[in-house]
């Protein structure tokens, strides 16, 4: 079975690095017309360089006129989104300090109710329905040493991601959240590079590893999916049979690559 996004537009945050740069990529090999957004244009010249299809946009989504003013210069009629952007600081509790709290739920929380409300606005405009994935992570549901304020902001994310989906359902505006473990990012690298403190974590992985970017790159790719090839379909047995198998199929195809 073949994944494609043909004539289907895609907005991925924080496509400069990580799994928002490998979403990207995944979604442009898959036919969808891709703006990936970030804000360092190093990051988007080397995209670019990757695949010249991808449309890039060089905001600091902190900034919201200007995300604004570059979103509507890239262009509506958006089908997709990937809430991807986040900022990370580790900070103990007792030391967390009121700039880098602001900044983290500036991005990890603000900006992605914004970019949300404004792709949703011409969906339910346009009256095509489509389909949002907010990046949130494991530390929404688990206490992380040092982690207070992302955790907060990923916590907060998570019930910002339930209200979406109960208020833009009605305009087939599907909603998700993917909340993956550790994977090794800038962001990854920044908290779990040391082994000793890495073994504390997969230590209670049943897999006893971290996520590869691949593995949450598929989430993301089969719930965006689910709105147009409607994999999903409650208590569809075979629907969600095949969901599982192209799943596995494209682990496979990546760990034999
Ligand atoms: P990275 O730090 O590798 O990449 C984040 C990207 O977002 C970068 O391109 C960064 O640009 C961009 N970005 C950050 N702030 C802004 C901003 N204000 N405006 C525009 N772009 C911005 O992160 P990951 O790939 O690791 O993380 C991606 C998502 O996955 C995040 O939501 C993160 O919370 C989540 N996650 C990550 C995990 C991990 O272990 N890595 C685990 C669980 C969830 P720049 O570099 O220029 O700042």
């Amino acid at each position: 079975m073949e994944i494609s996004f043909a004539g289907k537009r895609a907005i991925v945050t924080g496509a400069g690095k990580g799994i928002g740069r490998a979403t990207a990529l995944a979604l442009a090999r898959c036919g969808a017309e891709v703006v990936a957004v970030t804000r360092t244009r190093a990051d988007l010249d080397s995209l670019l360089l990757e695949c010249p299809s991808i449309k890039p946009v060089c905001v600091n989504l902190g900034d919201w006129g200007a995300t604004e003013e570059a979103l509507r210069e890239a262009g509506g009629n958006v089908d997709l989104l990937v809430n991807n952007a986040a900022y990370a600081t580790l900070q103990p509790f007792l030391e967390v300090t009121p700039d880098q709290f602001d900044i983290s739920f500036n991005i990890n929380v603000k900006a992605v109710l914004h970019v949300s409300q404004i792709v949703a606005r011409g969906m339910k405009a346009r009256g095509t329905g489509g389909s949002i994935v907010n990046i949130s992570s494991q530390a929404s549901q688990c206490a992380l040493q040092d982690h207070t304020v992302y955790c907060a902001t990923k916590g907060a994310l998570d019930m910002l991601t339930k209200v979406m989906a109960l208020e833009l359902g009605p305009y087939q505006i599907r909603v998700n959240s993917v909340n993956p473990t550790v994977v090794m990012t800038k962001m990854g690298r920044l908290a779990w590079s040391d082994p000793g403190k890495a073994k504390t974590m997969t230590s209670r992985i049943p897999l006893g590893r971290f996520a590869g970017h691949t593995h949450v790159v598929l989430l993301i790719i089969s719930y965006l999916y689910s709105a147009f090839g409607k994999l999903f379909r409650p208590l569809d047995f075979f629907h969600i049979l095949l969901h599982y198998s192209l799943i596995l199929k494209w682990i496979t195809l990546f760990f034999l690559s």
